[in-house]
Formats: structure tokens, C-alpha cells, sequence
């Protein structure tokens, strides 16, 4: 696939940037990915305001114009094939001569995106389609600025691993006897008919499908609240989902082999799931 890297468009296997960038020493980097159906992306601005505030976390003074993010991304759909795909962005603080653990102020951030492809934005879907999810629970070993989209993913890939060796499909992570998010998506339960899910802090990434969610919700007269979701409520929930951006909202129906509801994608989940449906048929299929 073609893949774009400071200011150029090449192949992704020409893709390469020099060992001593920051991204490679330090982690030194944040990212976004962004979904894109019928070649137009999804909930764009919320993306790119969320890299800005990631990159102004980290103390990296680099804001571009969202007019210019869109061009690069568009660079992207329009020289690759896919019509409906994920962007991945990536801006890292660049190359410096020295390796030290001042954060140099000068300098030219790396700034890399590829995409890959995603399923199609569908008409008539069936729940059976959607693949429901088992999950484990942990505690949540990550440092303490979750809200930053920081490429330093190790502790989430060892999170996630730990559910692949037991069987599982992610990881819920808890801190402080709260569930806070999964591996790489926000979580949401369901009790009584209410949507509730983890108030936005330092512990966990604002999603930008979680805040979504939590729209349609009003949009369509679903009660919901954002407050702390104690570890053993999630086996007391009758839904629990897992959202992000090119998941959307995935159903768990297993906590630490403790079945969920009845076991199946619940009645809400399907009625969120339509709206996000519809929404996007809306936009996209016109
Ligand atoms: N939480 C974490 C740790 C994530 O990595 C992600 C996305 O990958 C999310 C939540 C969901 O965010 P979004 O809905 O913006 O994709």
C-alpha cells in the first residue's frame, strides 16, 4: 500500500525513518486512527482535536490546520484502493544527534500514516455478524496519563496477550478497584436499562466512539451515566460493551468465565448498534 511520510507519499516498505528519531529511542510519539467508509472519513475533527491535545500532553508545540490533515489523508485514500479502511497517524518528536532525556524544543517531528482496510459500511446486518467478545480482568499496570494517545503501547500488549493465553479476547483493566477500559477500546455496561460508563480522567483515553455513544444516547432519549464502575459490578451487569473506532461497539458476554445477561449480544447493544448503523448508512450510503 502507498504510505505518507514527512510530506511524501511512497510505498510502506520504503517507509523508514532513522534510528535515532525519538519515536524509536523513547516512544517518544503519540498517534490517532481514523476509519474511513465510502473513501470519507468518519468523525474527523474529533480525531484531530484529540492529536492536538495528545501532542500539547507531551509538550510538543506542533498543531497543523485540520484542512492540512484532511489532505494528507485524503493523499492516502485516494492512492490506495480500499474504499473503506482505517488511518493510522503517527507523529513522533523526530530525530536528535545526542540520545539524552531532555526534550529538545528544536527540530522537525516525523510525522508517518498508513491504512489498511476495514469491512463495509453494511444495510442489512445481523447481530450473528458481530463478534461478541470474552474478556478477563487485570490490574491496569499502564502509567498514569491514559488520556494521552502516546505510542507507548507495551503494557497494552501485554494485557491483551495475557486474555489470548487464557482463552480470551481482551483484557478489562482495573485501577483502584475500578474498571476503567480494555486494551485498546472504552467499556460501557448496561444495568437496568441505563448506559453507564467510566467518567473521562487521567486512567483512561476519551474515546472519540465512547463520546459518540454517549450522543446517540441522548440523541434518542437512552438514559445514561458516566461514573466509576466497581470491578464486581461488571458480572452484576446486563451488558457490558467494548467501543472504539474501528471496532465500534463490540458486546462481551464473559468476564473471567462468568457469563453476561443471557449470555448473547443484549437488547440495548442492538438498538445502540442500529443507530451507530444507521448513522453511518446515512452519511455514507446517502
Ligand atoms: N482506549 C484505548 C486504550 C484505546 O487504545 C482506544 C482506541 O484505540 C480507545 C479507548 C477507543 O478510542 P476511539 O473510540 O477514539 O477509537
Amino acid at each position: 500500500s502507498v504510505a505518507y511520510l514527512n510530506g511524501e507519499f511512497l510505498t510502506l516498505e520504503h517507509a523508514t525513518v532513522p534510528v535515532l528519531d525519538r519515536g524509536f529511542l523513547f516512544g517518544d510519539g503519540v498517534y490517532e486512527v481514523i476509519p474511513v467508509y465510502a473513501g470519507k472519513t468518519f468523525r474527523f475533527s474529533s480525531h484531530i482535536s484529540r492529536l492536538h491535545k495528545s501532542l500539547s500532553a507531551i509538550l510538543m508545540n506542533f498543531e497543523l490546520p485540520e484542512s492540512d490533515w484532511l489532505a494528507l489523508c485524503e493523499g492516502l485514500i485516494e492512492r490506495n484502493e480500499f474504499e473503506n479502511a482505517s488511518i493510522y497517524l503517527q507523529v513522533t518528536r523526530g530525530s536528535y544527534i545526542d540520545r539524552h532525556h531532555d526534550i529538545p524544543t528544536l527540530g522537525e517531528p516525523t510525522v508517518f500514516a498508513m491504512i489498511s482496510p476495514l469491512p463495509p459500511v453494511q444495510k442489512d446486518w445481523q447481530a450473528s455478524d458481530i463478534k461478541s467478545y470474552s474478556v478477563i480482568t487485570e490490574d491496569d499496570i499502564r502509567w498514569q496519563r491514559c488520556d494521552i494517545k502516546a505510542i507507548t503501547l507495551l503494557a497494552n500488549c501485554m494485557l491483551k496477550q495475557k486474555a489470548l493465553e487464557s482463552g480470551a479476547d481482551d483484557t478489562i483493566l482495573v485501577r483502584n478497584g475500578e474498571a476503567s477500559e480494555a486494551t485498546s477500546s472504552n467499556l460501557f455496561i448496561v444495568r437496568d436499562g441505563v448506559i453507564i460508563t467510566p467518567p473521562l480522567s487521567e486512567h483512561l483515553l476519551a474515546g472519540v466512539t465512547r463520546e459518540f455513544i454517549l450522543t446517540l444516547a441522548q440523541r434518542h432519549g437512552i438514559p445514561f451515566e458516566e461514573r466509576a464502575i466497581p470491578e464486581h459490578e461488571l458480572e452484576l451487569a446486563d451488558e457490558i460493551w467494548l467501543t472504539s473506532s474501528t471496532k465500534e461497539i463490540r458486546p462481551v458476554i464473559k468476564v473471567n468465565d462468568v457469563t453476561i445477561g443471557d449470555g448473547v449480544a443484549g437488547p440495548v447493544w442492538r438498538q445502540m448498534y442500529q443507530y451507530y448503523q444507521e448513522l453511518k448508512e446515512q452519511l455514507y450510503l446517502g
